[in-house]
């Protein structure tokens, strides 16, 4: 597997893939990797020849307060399971190798309507820093496809709709969520839990089936059923950040008429967030 840290080496190499027809998929990740991340490469492997991902913590969609020196590092272990999965490739730039003129000085990318809901809502600045790295990591590797995780359905979303709205030519591809035996969604935040409270996380995949068992007996009365999960998740130990009943594409709080919806979950346990949702088709 080849490594690259700076932009020029990068492009040197995609550009001779492309000349022999070559067809790039792309792996954005912040490193730590699991086995939700393995299944991004797994789906780019498939569909593409040439896998380059990408492992690079963004301080730009980090806020203040946030767990930005903390995030966990661990590139050496990170190349051998990217290894295994026979990625062709990785791109490992420091900060000043993808903010050369520094982060404060930065053109952002902004995708406002889906951005002002959920984790948009409790991390002001998040989906811009997102929208900003990938539009870079787009101009900069023009893959063919990009691959990203529904577990981060907001994330997913905004991209498919940034990647549209600016006519870049790229094709976004969503990946399942990858959980534990207990359910809970894979996250490089987990490393952040004790034993303990590994299992009280689980309660946020069940009140999200919960929830969704509850629309599909009929229950239309959306903001009571949003009070019952919030107290079974604060009951369980977790504290609730949003847990929203919305509508799958605009991400609008759902009304009584929307059949595709999507639930949406954040929960604090200590000062570790999680984030998961389900989508519910009625
Ligand atoms: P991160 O390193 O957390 O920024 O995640 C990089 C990519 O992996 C994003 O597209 C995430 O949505 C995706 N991802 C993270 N966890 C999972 C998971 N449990 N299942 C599927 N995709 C995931």
């Amino acid at each position: 597997m080849q490594i690259f840290e700076t932009r020029d080496d990068l492009q040197k190499t995609l550009a001779t893939c492309r000349q022999s027809g070559q067809h790039i998929g792309l792996v954005p990740t912040m490193g730590n990797l699991h086995e939700g991340h393995l299944a991004l490469v797994d789906a780019a492997r498939k569909q593409s020849q040439y896998v380059l991902s990408t492992i690079f913590v963004n301080p730009l969609q980090f806020g203040p307060g946030e767990d930005l020196d903390n995030y966990p590092k661990t590139l050496e272990s990170d190349y051998e399971l990217l290894a295994s999965r026979h990625c062709d490739g990785v791109f490992v730039p420091s900060v000043s190798e993808m903010y050369p003129n520094g982060i404060n000085n930065q053109t952002l990318v902004s995708v406002p309507t889906l951005s002002r809901h959920h984790c948009g809502l409790s991390r002001p600045g998040h989906f811009e820093g997102v929208c900003t790295i990938v539009s870079k990591l787009f101009n900069l590797t023009m893959p063919d496809m990009a691959f990203f995780g529904e577990k981060d359905y907001q994330q997913l979303q905004i991209i498919k709709k940034m990647t549209t709205d600016l006519c870049i030519p790229v094709k976004v591809v969503g990946v399942p969520t990858q959980r534990t035996e207990s359910g809970l969604a894979m996250s490089s935040r987990n490393n952040y839990l004790e034993d303990r409270q590994v299992s009280i996380a689980a309660n946020l995949q069940r009140s999200l089936k919960m929830t969704m068992e509850k629309l599909k007996q009929g229950e239309t009365n959306f903001s009571a059923l949003e009070l019952d999960a919030g107290e079974f998740l604060t009951t369980a130990g977790l504290k609730v950040d949003y847990f929203n009943i919305s509508h799958a594409v605009t991400l609008e709080p759902a009304g009584a008429r929307d059949s595709n919806l999507v639930i949406l979950a954040a929960v604090f346990l200590g000062k570790t967030r999680l984030i998961d949702n389900i989508r519910v088709q009625l």
